[in-house]
């Protein structure tokens, strides 16, 4: 391992990754990026969804999906490596009055920004997801160029390519200090040893808030445990009319329930309003039943079918369910790229490139003044409503 490093980045997901790339291409190339488990990607990257969507009700994620949808759709030609990404759409049905009035908002801005996004009626809807259940549907937010992508694909062309220009990757290697010297980084120390740098990047996910108070930084990220399940129809049900024959996304906005088809599966999942904070990932099997409920409505061939397995996995929830992307005032050198909630697969592409030109010395192409860790502070919050 090398003993003095430009940066060091801490985490192996799709957040350190794509910034280790990103400053790869910046000419960034002294960079250390150390990942405690033995592989990448096995944190919340490993362990999402795969949604990709412009369909963000600020500005500025939209405009993170906008860039970071550009390239998931050149990455092999760009990176060097394949992404597996199949933009099928992805439809939020609305059921109440309130929320369509809030998605006709969204839309308006997403259309401004450049987006191709459309309300359709319920039977439209029905339409583009062979099995859907519209009953009670007002509408549906529907954007064509969305859909999902695989995370771990993602994390690993990015962390192939920067390897490959030059930054060293340390796996099966825990940070268990950060050096911090009259208010300025001075290096890290891992179970193998210490690395001298002045800057360290944040990426550790949902254990964001450990690794920024070993360097005496108060940051209000909280793990909040997500489920997901896979179901297995019967073959005549996958062969038969009541089945998704793509991989579009839908997410039935009131209740969060989401589905995609997974090969011959169906993936589904849905937020539990009673979870409390913590790090605990075994699987709540009692939970199954409530999701189940809302899933035989929207999805009725789910009936037929048996559970293949499940997993739960950790989101990084923020007090605004927002980001924190940037500097950290009072420690010199310290950035962040944490708190990303249940939408940071899909930014991972454009807020890497961001933190990377803000390392860099260079102005960023997006304001990123939402996301910086003062707001809480100062008490410029401004929410993402369309979080899952
Ligand atoms: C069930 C579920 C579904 C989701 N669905 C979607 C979706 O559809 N679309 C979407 O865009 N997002 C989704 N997300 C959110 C998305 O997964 C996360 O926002 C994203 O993966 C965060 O990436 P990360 O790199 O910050 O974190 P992680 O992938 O968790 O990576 C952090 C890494 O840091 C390492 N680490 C931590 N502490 C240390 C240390 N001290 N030393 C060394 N290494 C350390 C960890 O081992 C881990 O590998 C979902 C999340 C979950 C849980």
């Amino acid at each position: 391992m090398r003993s003095a490093a430009d940066v060091v980045i801490i985490g192996g997901g799709c957040m350190g990754a794509s910034t280790a790339y990103h400053l790869s291409r910046l000419g960034i190339r002294n960079v250390v990026l150390i990942e405690r488990e033995r592989q990448l990607a096995t944190g919340s990257t490993g362990r999402n969804a795969g949604g990709v969507r412009h369909q963000f009700s600020i500005p500025e994620n939209i405009a993170f999906s906008i860039e970071s949808i550009h390239l998931m759709e050149r990455f092999e030609d760009e990176v060097g490596y394949p992404l597996d990404f199949h933009q099928d759409g992805y439809l939020f049905l609305l059921s109440t009055p309130e929320s369509v009035s809030t998605f006709e908002q969204n839309i308006a801005l997403q259309q401004s920004l450049g987006v191709e996004v459309e309300l359709l009626t319920p039977a439209e809807a029905a339409r583009l997801a062979p099995g859907l259940n519209v009953d009670g549907v007002i509408a549906a937010s529907y954007c064509s160029r969305d859909g999902i992508a695989d995370p771990n694909g993602l994390t690993t062309g990015f962390a192939r390519a920067a390897q490959t220009a030059g930054v060293e990757i340390e796996r099966d290697t825990e940070v268990t200090g950060i050096t911090v010297d009259a208010d300025r980084i001075a290096g890290v120390t891992t179970t193998r040893g210490t690395i001298a740098t002045p800057v360290v990047v944040n990426a550790a996910g949902p254990h964001a808030a450990r690794v920024a108070q070993l360097a005496g930084v108060n940051l209000p990220v909280e793990p909040l445990r997500r489920h997901i399940f896979i179901a297995q129809p019967p073959a005549a049900a996958v062969a038969g009319a009541d089945f998704p024959e793509t991989h579009l996304m839908a997410i039935d906005f009131a209740t969060s329930f989401y589905f995609h088809r997974e090969g011959a599966n169906i993936l589904f999942g849905m937020g539990d309003p009673d979870e409390a904070p913590g790090f605990d990932m075994t699987v709540q099997w009692d939970f199954l039943d409530s999701v189940v409920e809302v899933a035989l409505t929207r999805l009725p061939v789910l009936a037929e079918g048996t559970i293949s397995h499940a997993w739960a996995g950790l989101y990084a929830m923020s007090p605004d369910a927002n980001a924190i992307i940037g500097p950290v005032e009072q420690v010199k050198g310290l950035y962040l790229i944490n708190g990303f909630s249940g939408h940071g697969f899909q930014h991972s592409p454009a807020v890497g490139r961001h933190l990377a030109a803000l390392i860099a010395g260079h102005q960023p192409d997006v304001d990123l003044d939402s996301f910086a860790l003062d707001r809480f502070s100062t008490g410029t919050v401004q929410p993402e409503a369309n979080v899952i």
